[in-house]
């Protein structure tokens, strides 16, 4: 198959779209369009969506803007402005500043910028000890969107968003100089969206300084969910998986994180295929999925999607919580009801894909998981841990909130039987001290 992209100036154009969805779907799509990143592929429109009812199809729903994914204000504003034929300027305007309102920058991202001989690192991000996360310039797009990324904000041009970094020398010299850190993250975007030549020259370098505490290269990708062709029938697909092989011969654990996000990506023969190609190379592949409304917030969705990976041999890794950025409101999952989820599929596993771990959410101080809900003299609390920290040492520690089922992120949560979270006295002191454990030293 050759990869053929549509957005929201082209989506018009798609045949499937004027043969299965009214003019006010279509125009909702380009309503909502305008304020969050769009782009769809040929893989998904012609094998992975179900035309038949495109509306409740999971796939439709991770791909296409949906009209709730605005809130009703925001949606007549830019569907006014479209109908009076105002400006493209104007229109823009309007866009940009109903995203300023949506949290664009969620998590603390700009206090874990690292920084060497005072020069900072702004394509990478070092919050926890082991592994640097890295966004290679020609890595910041992807093979589709999907509606709910967090990362929507790069995708828009809201361009001081951007992490992206060119100089890998750079970031060698910051591996070297840091002998925690074991694990290297290529990240995105989708860093599978380069060309095998242009990931070459990120990953070779880094091969060739034999950097002897860098034990694991790990490649965060959902090319395998959105564009599986990448390891079969691209040009470069064969040369991508001797670059695998290579990493592997090297010695390097490579780790393959694949995003998914319903079983129905598992389905086809292309991505079946694929990912024995991928093992073949020894990598290993490991997958995660933040629990989305609309999309999988169903225990059965996940217990068959995890069952299927075992099957094909990939290994479940992580269960996310949607961000709080975007259109949180419209795919976010109450903390109570995503552990429900997790704990009803968890339940329906063999202990072989009991790998998994969640639900989490990627905060400020860290990872946080929703151990589960708990009952102390009567009254219900949630009870959390850190599966990562910005300290180490918060990692493992149960602590507990007040019960509250309409909470979808910690901020939303009350600190159980003390009036702060065991962390928040030090993670202030960390967020206001210039020279934290993130520089270096
Ligand atoms: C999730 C994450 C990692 C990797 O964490 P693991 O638990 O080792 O998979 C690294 N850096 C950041 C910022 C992350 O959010
Ligand atoms: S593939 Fe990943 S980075 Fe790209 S849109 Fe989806 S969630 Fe976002």
């Amino acid at each position: 198959m050759r990869y053929k992209t549509y957005t929201a100036k082209s989506f018009k154009d798609i045949p499937q779209v004027k043969e299965n969805l009214t003019d006010e779907q279509i125009f909702d799509i380009e309503v909502v369009s305008r304020v969050f990143p769009f782009k769809v592929n040929n893989y998904v429109i012609e094998k992975l969506i179900n035309w038949e009812n495109p509306l409740g199809d999971p796939i439709f729903r991770l791909t296409f803007p949906q009209r709730g994914m605005l809130q009703d204000e925001d949606y007549y504003e830019i569907a006014k402005l479209i109908k009076n034929g105002e400006s493209e300027e104007k229109i823009k305007q309007a866009a940009n500043e109903i995203r300023i309102k949506l949290n664009p920058h969620p998590a603390g991202q700009k206090y874990n910028v690292p920084e060497i001989n005072g020069q900072k690192l702004h394509g990478a991000q070092h919050k926890y000890k082991e592994t640097i996360l890295f966004f290679p310039k020609q890595g910041q797009t992807c093979h589709a969107y999907c509606s709910f990324c967090f990362r929507w904000p790069q995708f828009v041009g809201i361009d001081e968003l951007k992490f992206a970094m060119k100089e890998v020398e750079i970031l060698i010299e910051y591996i070297k100089n840091h002998p925690e850190i074991t694990d290297i993250l290529f990240t995105g975007g989708d860093p599978l969206i380069m060309k095998t030549h242009v990931l070459k020259q990120y990953i070779e370098p880094i091969l060739e300084a034999n950097i002897p505490h860098l034990k694991t290269i790990r490649i965060g990708t959902k090319a395998l969910g959105f564009w599986p062709y990448r390891f079969l029938t691209d040009n470069d697909a064969q040369e991508l998986l001797d670059l695998f092989k290579k990493i592997v011969d090297k010695g390097y654990h490579l780790a393959y994180m694949a995003h998914f996000n319903h079983y129905k990506e598992l389905e086809t023969d292309e991505v079946k295929e694929a990912v024995q190609k991928i093992k073949e190379t020894g990598a290993v592949i490991r997958t995660q999925s933040p629990i989305l409304r609309h999309i999988n917030d169903n225990p059965d969705v996940w217990a068959k999607m995890w069952k299927e990976q075992v099957q094909q041999g990939m290994i479940p890794y992580y269960m996310f919580m949607a961000r709080d950025t975007g259109a949180q409101h419209y795919f976010g999952v109450p903390i109570v009801r995503a552990w429900e989820i997790f704990r009803d599929a968890y339940k329906k596993v063999s202990g072989i894909a009991r790998t998994v771990r969640g639900p989490s959410m990627s905060a400020t101080p860290g990872k946080i998981r929703i151990l589960g809900i708990t009952e102390i003299n009567g009254k219900k609390y949630i009870a959390l841990d850190f599966l990562q920290g910005r300290n180490p040492d918060w990692v493992g520690k149960p602590f507990f909130a007040e019960y509250d089922e309409n909470a979808l992120w910690i901020d939303d949560l009350k600190p159980a039987f003390t009036d702060k979270f065991f962390y928040e006295d030090e993670l202030e002191e960390m967020l206001n001290t210039e020279n934290n454990l993130l520089q270096v030293i």
